[in-house]
Formats: C-alpha cells, sequence, structure tokens
C-alpha cells in the first residue's frame, strides 16, 4: 500500500517533471536538428519522441508554422523558418513591378544545365544535386537570386522581418545561400562589382581576384542577413546549411558569424562518401567551427531520403556509421533533411533515437 502511493506519487512526480522538462528526453550534449515539413499534430510529437530538438520549416503556412510553434513549445522543439536564394516569392513580394535579378553562368555552365535538364537516367548519371560533384562540370538545376543585387538582400532582410514578428519563432535558417555554378556569378550586377574589386586590388590576377571576390561577398551577404535578424531581435537565433558546394572552398562555412552553421558531413547519393572522408569532414566541421568568429557552432548535416526507385536508401547500418563518425570525430550537432523521410521510416528513427533520444548510447 505504502509502496503503491509512493509509486504513483513518483509516476505523478515523473509525468510532470517530464512535461515541464522535455529536454529530459533527449540525449544531453547533443543536439539534432530537422529541416522539412509535414503536418505539425503528426511529426512534431514524432520528432520529440526520437530526440530531435529543433525543427525547420517552410513559413510561408502562417497557420501551420504557428501550429508547428506552438507544439514545439509543448515537445521543446525550436521552431526556425527556412529561407532560401532561391524564393522568387518573397521577390515578388519585395519588389512586384521588377524582373527577379537572377545569376548568370557561363555559356559552358548553361550547357551543361541543359544537359542534366534532359538526362532522364535514374539519378540522372550520378549528378549530386548541389553536392560535390563527382562528374566535373556539375551545375545547380535550381536558379537562384544573385546575392550581389542589393535589392535581393531588401528582399530578404523584409523576410526576416516577418519571420521574427511570428510569437515564438526560434529564428531563421539559410539554405541555398550559393551560386549556382558553385563559384561566382556573371550577371551585369556581379561584373560591375568584380570590376569595382579588381579595382581596389590591381595586383591580383582575374582569376584570384573573381574567386576572393565572390567567397567574400557571399560571406559578407551572410553576415549582412545574420546581423539584421540580431538588430531586429537580440535572441534570435541564425542557423544555416552550406548549400549549394562552394567548389574552392567547401568547408567555408566557418567564415559565417552566426550561430551555428551545418555543413555536409555525408551526402545524399551514390557514391555515398566514405567513412575515412566523413570523419576529416566532421573533425573540421567541429573542431574548427570557431577559427575565425567565437559566436558559431559547427553541426554536420546528414543527407536522408527515402524515395527507392529514385535514389539509393541509406540502411540502418549505414546511417549508424554515419552518426557514430560524426559524434566521434567531436562533432555533437548534427543536421539531417529531411526530417519527414526519417519520421515515416521505422529502422531510420530507430537509429536517430539510439544517439539523440532519452535511451542513447554513450
Ligand atoms: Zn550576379
Amino acid at each position: 500500500m505504502q509502496t503503491g502511493r509512493v509509486l504513483l506519487i513518483s509516476g505523478i512526480l515523473l509525468a510532470a517533471a517530464l512535461a515541464q522538462e522535455p529536454s529530459a528526453t533527449r540525449r544531453p550534449g547533443r543536439v539534432l536538428t530537422g529541416w522539412g515539413g509535414g503536418k505539425p499534430d503528426e511529426v512534431v510529437p514524432q520528432a520529440a519522441a526520437i530526440g530531435f530538438s529543433e525543427l525547420i520549416i517552410h513559413h510561408d503556412n502562417a497557420a501551420v508554422f504557428a501550429r508547428t510553434i506552438e507544439l514545439g513549445r509543448q515537445h521543446g522543439i525550436d521552431v526556425y523558418a527556412w529561407m532560401y536564394l532561391g524564393d522568387l516569392p518573397a521577390w515578388k513580394k519585395a519588389f512586384p513591378d521588377a524582373e527577379a535579378p537572377m545569376q548568370v553562368m557561363s555559356a559552358a555552365e548553361q550547357s551543361a544545365l541543359a544537359a542534366l535538364t534532359a538526362d532522364t537516367s535514374l539519378g540522372k548519371s550520378g549528378y549530386q544535386y548541389g553536392g560535390e560533384p563527382v562528374r566535373a562540370g556539375e551545375v545547380l538545376m535550381t536558379p537562384l537570386l544573385c546575392l550581389h543585387d542589393p535589392r535581393v538582400l531588401e528582399a530578404f532582410t523584409r523576410q526576416i522581418d516577418e519571420i521574427l514578428a511570428v510569437p515564438g519563432t526560434a529564428g531563421i535558417a539559410l539554405d541555398y545561400v550559393g551560386y549556382q555554378n558553385y563559384h561566382t556569378c556573371y550577371c551585369p550586377t556581379s561584373t560591375r562589382l568584380l570590376e569595382a574589386y579588381q579595382a581596389e586590388h590591381p595586383a591580383l590576377p582575374a582569376n584570384v581576384a573573381r574567386q576572393r571576390f565572390s567567397l567574400e561577398s557571399l560571406v559578407e551577404f551572410n553576415r549582412r542577413l545574420a546581423a539584421h535578424a540580431y538588430a531586429r531581435r537580440p535572441e534570435a537565433k541564425v542557423i544555416t546549411h552550406i548549400y549549394p558546394v562552394y567548389l574552392p572552398e567547401p568547408l567555408y562555412g566557418n567564415r559565417l558569424d552566426l550561430d551555428v552553421c551545418g555543413q555536409t558531413a555525408a551526402w545524399y547519393f551514390d557514391p555515398l562518401w566514405s567513412e575515412q572522408k566523413i570523419r576529416a569532414y566532421a573533425r573540421v566541421i567541429a573542431g574548427e567551427a570557431k577559427r575565425y568568429h567565437a559566436r558559431p557552432e559547427g553541426a554536420a548535416m546528414i543527407g536522408y531520403y527515402n524515395a527507392p526507385g529514385k535514389f539509393t536508401v541509406k540502411s540502418p547500418e549505414r546511417l549508424r556509421m554515419e552518426l557514430q563518425a560524426i559524434l566521434d570525430s567531436g562533432c555533437t550537432r548534427v543536421q539531417v533533411c529531411s526530417f519527414g523521410d526519417v519520421l515515416r521510416t521505422p529502422e531510420a528513427a530507430a537509429v536517430f533515437r539510439e544517439f539523440f533520444g532519452p535511451a542513447a548510447t554513450p
């Protein structure tokens, strides 16, 4: 009787503690962040049970965004708004009467894009969809706005204002902030700014000047977006995933002065990355996160799609190897895209739960 009552009271206290302290259901010291979408009432509780601490979703549906935030608060999950440089509706909203200033590629890169578009083979002959290419001459198939056009910065700072006005938003998550051809932009605005850069750096060979200008302006675009968010709401967080790849320096993400920089440690497609490469990248992602700035934490990004017949689906053993390699390398933050694919694949969800959930193994 006495024991039963103690157990009952303990159970009530435990339930109350769990309700007030949702992080108790997660592995301390580890952060799992998911990019994706879905019905809030389905995905948020499931994500919490697996051990997700953060979800990144689109905010264009205000009701879905608000509901996700509300459920996230109940389940101890921070919700971020997904922003991306291919967001033409965001441009249209800010500048309805102006033509969108898209990035421009060289004639050869345009031909590569046309060939990729026409390629109907499975996996498009090894195309990496914006990850590190395995074949020469890849470009991103998604058109991107030119980050050198000041109006693009203006459009996105307005979007940040809208997002941060939503009560309970943790912050913004940046995606597709890069170059469609993985290294530069040839539009008239970029060309004019590059010429000014060359005039300021007359000793640099033309190719070096282009590369430095392209990298420095990419870093600066990120800095201005993040600085705008921090000025607007000091407690807001800015996180990102470096994508598409920037070929001259794939792991440049630690140059960005924002809260969390996700960099790819294990990409989606065949040939899947070797354990050696995953370990090497994760060591840099975590170990050199503060090389340029005190603020950033590094996060290792894992690609996961469950689309059999379209792409190879990573096995549970494969996912376990990738996560273990990342954690062994000192990286305790992991981003996965898409979290919806993880949630609807029980064997994948179980692996993530092993590493991030309440019963996480050391
Ligand atoms: Zn441009």
